[in-house]
């Protein structure tokens, strides 16, 4: 392999998109995703693919990668590490043992939620989902339950509240603010800040969610705002700035703190984190990328 234009890290919405504007841009790009197929789930939110299964999606975005020879997919691998030569190149790792080299670096690798909260890994995207736009038609009615660990409560649960008036919401020991606390509660909405000790039900599908001090309630489903995400451990290779979540800071044109490393998507993106979304800020930072190599080798 000769020394890519960019490396992107990441083959989600946001990595494809960026490899495509950049391979048709006349870029050699090494698009590197673990491909674990992470995208089980309906579309909904765009009006394009609304009822789509993502997976075909995905795939389908893959293969027309495929016809352009300056796009190098490195498919079912993950990068292990990038470090930086004298000469300014990055070197990456892959697990497998391969390594390359690219002048820059496109982190699309997406992020993870981080929360203490016991047994909830068992109800993501079952039961307990992150936007109330990809799931709140589906849960309308229902005996719903807001986790917010972030203090910043209140505007998300009024969204909820359009969708359910049987709502809770837990803030899993972390603080609301009094007054968003007040207004909540004067709609009906009963706000716990006990931590969460257990969640019970069957296959993912929740039936009850019990608290600290032995307090019970029956909740059918639900969404979650965690305190931190992480970005796919790449982002903390570089020293890059990270905002107080743990997402990539970036300038409006999807460069982060460091020289020639820039980020797209969710690792970079606070909520709502939406499949177009992604894409589109995939596309402007390969606008941006191929826009700096440009100026800089013309
Ligand atoms: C259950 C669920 C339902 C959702 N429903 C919707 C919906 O209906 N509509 C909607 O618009 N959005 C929905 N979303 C949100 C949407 O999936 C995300 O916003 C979007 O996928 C983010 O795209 P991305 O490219 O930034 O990151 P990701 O899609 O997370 O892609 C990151 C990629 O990087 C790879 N990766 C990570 N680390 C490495 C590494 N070290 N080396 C190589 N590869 C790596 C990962 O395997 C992954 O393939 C949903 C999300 C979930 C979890």
């Amino acid at each position: 392999m000769g020394i890519f234009d960019c490396a992107i890290i990441g083959g989600g919405p946001a990595g494809l998109n960026a490899a495509l504007l950049l391979g048709r841009a006349n870029r050699l790009v090494a698009l590197v995703d673990t491909n674990n197929d992470h995208l089980a789930f309906e579309l909904q939110e765009s009006i394009s693919r609304n009822g789509n299964a993502a997976i075909e999606f995905m795939q389908a975005a893959k293969e027309k990668l495929n016809q352009y020879p300056t796009i190098h997919s490195i498919v079912s691998q993950s990068v292990r590490a990038i470090k930086q030569s004298n000469n300014k190149l990055f070197k990456i790792y892959t697990e497998d043992g391969e390594n390359f080299l690219a002048e820059k670096i496109l982190l699309a690798d997406g992020t993870k939620i981080q929360t203490a909260i016991p047994d909830i890994k068992q109800y993501y995207n079952k039961s307990i989902f992150t936007s109330p736009y990809g799931y709140g038609w589906e849960l309308k009615d229902k005996k719903l339950i807001y986790i917010n660990e972030t203090g910043d409560v209140a505007r998300t649960a009024k969204i909820i509240f359009n969708v359910s008036n049987d709502l809770v919401v837990a803030t899993n020991g972390y603080e609301i603010k009094e007054n968003e606390k007040r207004e909540l509660e004067n709609k009906g909405i009963n706000v716990i800040t006990d931590k969460i000790k257990e969640m019970k039900g069957h296959n993912g599908v929740l039936r009850s969610i019990t608290f600290q001090d032995g307090l019970e309630i029956e909740r059918e489903a639900g969404f979650i705002t965690p305190s931190i995400y992480t970005t796919n451990t790449i982002g903390q290779g570089f020293s890059c700035d990270l905002d107080e979540r743990g997402l990539i800071v970036v300038d409006h044109f999807g460069r982060t703190s460091e020289k020639n490393v820039y980020a797209a998507g969710d690792a970079a993106q606070p909520a709502p984190t939406e499949i177009v979304l992604s894409e589109a800020t995939g596309i402007q930072v390969a606008i941006t990328i191929n826009s700096d190599i440009s100026i800089e080798k013309f």
